[in-house]
């Protein structure tokens, strides 16, 4: 066994993160110390959110926390157990939790779950995994629709979006998605059964959410902000819910944007609609977990739930793959294949 390939941040992106960012180091392989797992990463997930690690400490858009210049970038994997000091976990287990972009990492075991698919271990970083949960639990506890209602998502073909949406469907309401490339709203129109996806390039958005919202919208499900979140605003009917789960179109932004200030719109909006504007974070809501996946595992495995992954090889392509996210050229969920399992047995 050699040893530990990891990705670390040697430089705070300016905008979309690119190559140079990161270095690839190969590090000692770690030893589990006593209550400690030592795991190998099977597949990562690179996920939005940790864009807003890698804004340096100074940036002025909001954020919680920054990654020292130097440090392991976050994620989280799915991994095989290979050492054992912990009576719950065996060899050959494979968990989905924090892992860091690295091939070998430590666990005390808090932050890791036994993955419950035997058949693609990398769904429990996706469809089954947060990215699913957020879609879930947002809409259920957030967005609350009821059958007839107008649910628009956007970044739609997206691990979070294409899980509303379907979910709303499912629930009897109609739903809409925004996307950006032609391909990808005609897969969530015709794959995911969407009743409509328009595309936030076209210059015409507005005039073709209306369109395809002829009663307005009841939900919309933001995991965008920006010209996006504005495009939404004038259609939302009275009352309306929108859950603030994202905004990817602002984090590669170390300052605030300039120009015309939209917070009028926005509050003005909010006042005269009585409009519930909700931020949602998953982790508020993770006792929940168990209930989505005895809720979601058997609508995907009869393919009442479609979903779609772009799965790049091998650590090294992480520093430019991370960066697809931002530029909409990922193509799904965007997950990392480093390795199979050796001795895997999934329970
Ligand atoms: P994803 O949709 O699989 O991939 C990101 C997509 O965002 C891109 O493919 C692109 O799709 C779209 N996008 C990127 N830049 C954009 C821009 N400037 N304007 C419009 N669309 C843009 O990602 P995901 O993992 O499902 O995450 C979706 C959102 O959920 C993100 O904002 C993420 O931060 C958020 N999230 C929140 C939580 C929470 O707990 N609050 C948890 C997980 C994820 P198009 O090509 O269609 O534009």
């Amino acid at each position: 066994m050699g040893g530990n390939l990891q990705v670390r941040l040697v430089r705070y992106p300016r905008g979309i993160p690119r190559r140079d960012d990161f270095d690839i180091v190969e590090a000692a392989r770690p030893e589990p110390g006593p209550g400690e797992v030592l795991l190998r990463t099977l597949y990562l997930s690179l996920d939005p959110y940790v864009r807003t690690w890698m804004l340096a400490p100074d940036s002025h858009v909001p954020h919680n926390a920054s990654l020292d210049l130097g440090d392991v970038v976050i994620g989280r994997g799915v991994s095989e157990v290979l050492e054992s000091r912990r009576g719950d976990l065996a060899v050959g287990d494979v968990v989905v939790g924090e892992t860091g972009w690295q091939a070998y990492s430590i666990s005390d075991g808090s932050d890791l779950r036994p993955v419950r698919e035997a058949s693609t271990p990398s769904t429990a970083l996706g469809v089954l995994g947060m990215p699913g949960f957020t879609g879930w639990a947002g809409l259920r506890f957030v967005g609350r629709p009821e059958p007839g209602n107008t649910v628009v998502v956007s970044a739609a073909s997206g691990a979070v979006g294409s899980l509303v949406g379907q979910l709303a469907r499912l629930q009897g309401c109609r739903a809409v998605g925004i996307a950006g490339a032609p391909e990808k709203c005609r897969f969530v129109e015709e794959e995911l059964g969407f009743a409509a996806c328009a595309s936030h390039r076209s210059s015409t958005l507005g005039a073709d959410l209306s369109r395809a919202c002829p009663d307005g919208i009841d939900v919309y499900f933001d995991n965008v902000g920006g010209d996006v979140l504005a495009a939404v605003l004038p259609l939302l009917n009275p009352r309306a819910r929108v859950v603030v789960c994202g905004r990817i179109s602002l984090l590669n932004e170390q300052e605030l944007p300039q120009g015309v200030d939209r917070s009028g719109v926005l509050l003005g909006s909010i006042l005269t609609r009585r409009l519930t504007v909700q931020g949602f974070v998953w982790p508020d809501f993770a006792d929940h977990f168990d209930e989505f996946l005895d809720e979601v595992t058997p609508l995907v495995a009869a393919r009442q739930v479609r979903f779609r992954e772009d799965v790049v090889e091998g650590l090294e392509q992480v520093p430019t793959a991370f960066g697809r996210l931002f530029e909409g050229s990922n193509f799904g969920k965007l997950v990392v294949h480093l390795a199979d399992p050796e001795a895997g047995s999934l329970r």
